[in-house]
């Protein structure tokens, strides 16, 4: 029997996108396959937000094309609503909403009964250990219990994949590889498949499956892990991680 590949819960082709005259995002590919967690590494500034971005349909391409699940959901001329992309956002300012409960909160993105509202904001609080706080309000929470919550609400719709720019930068040190690991479990156990854009090699090492590398708007190097650190593309890559030890 001839074995076929999965098909990409993600797959980006040759995004581009220029703001004033100055392009930032080249022509950049990718997918995220099923199971797995992608991570897009690379220093402030190289176009890892715009394209998360585009791909979240906030920001329109210049040219390129998106899919989700193998079909099509933006081209130049075709463009599928960001809230019908089946896509889960965790953004660094993506905070919860300070006058909604904890139950609010996770049931916003929601559609369906009250019963089976309640049924998913149960499951889902349980699942990020978040259960007792379901009547609680965002205020009453420590930073990494919002960020639980916050991951919650993104995941209570379903989505395919789940776009996280940078989001555990605002966690301080002592709980951030906690949360990390934690919010792992959680994707994989929901079968959610990420794109994950850090400036962190630690964390790209710490929870990618893959790993894309960017400079100045262009992958150049994407492979396993444990391949790009041991064998860097070039200098300034081997520079990139050298801060890891
Ligand atoms: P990263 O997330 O990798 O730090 P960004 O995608 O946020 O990088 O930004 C890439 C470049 O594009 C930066 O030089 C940034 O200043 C510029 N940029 C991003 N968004 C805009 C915008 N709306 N208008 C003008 N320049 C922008
Ligand atoms: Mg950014």
């Amino acid at each position: 029997m001839p074995h076929t590949a999965p098909i990409p819960r993600l797959e980006i082709r040759n995004l581009t996108r220029s703001f004033e005259g100055n392009q930032v995002v080249k022509g950049v590919s990718l997918k995220v396959l099923p199971g797995q967690v992608t991570c897009l590494l690379g220093p402030s500034g190289c176009g890892k937000s715009t394209t998360l971005r585009m791909i979240a349909g906030v920001e329109m391409q210049d040219s390129g094309e998106i899919y989700v699940d193998g079909n099509l959901i933006c081209d130049t001329v075709f463009r599928v609503p960001p809230e019908r992309r089946s896509i889960g956002l965790m953004f660094q300012d993506f905070a919860l909403f300070p006058h909604l409960s904890v139950a609010e909160n996770v049931a916003f993105g929601l559609k369906g009964d009250k019963d089976s509202k309640r049924a998913r904001v149960e499951e889902l609080l349980n699942k990020v250990a978040m259960g007792r706080y379901i009547d609680s309000y965002p205020h009453e929470l420590s930073g990494g219990e919002q960020q639980r919550v916050a991951l919650a609400r993104a995941l209570a719709p379903k989505p395919r994949i789940m776009l996280m720019d940078e989001p555990f930068s605002g966690l301080d040190n002592r709980l951030r590889d906690d949360i990390r690991d934690e919010t792992l479990a959680v994707l994989k156990d929901e079968d959610t498949a990420v794109l994950l854009v850090t400036h962190e090699p630690e964390e790209a090492m710490r929870m990618a499956d893959e790993i894309a590398l960017m400079r100045d708007g262009l992958i150049v190097q994407q492979g396993a892990p444990y391949n790009i650190y041991n064998n860097p593309v070039d200098k300034r890559a081997v520079a990139f991680f050298s801060d890891i030890n």
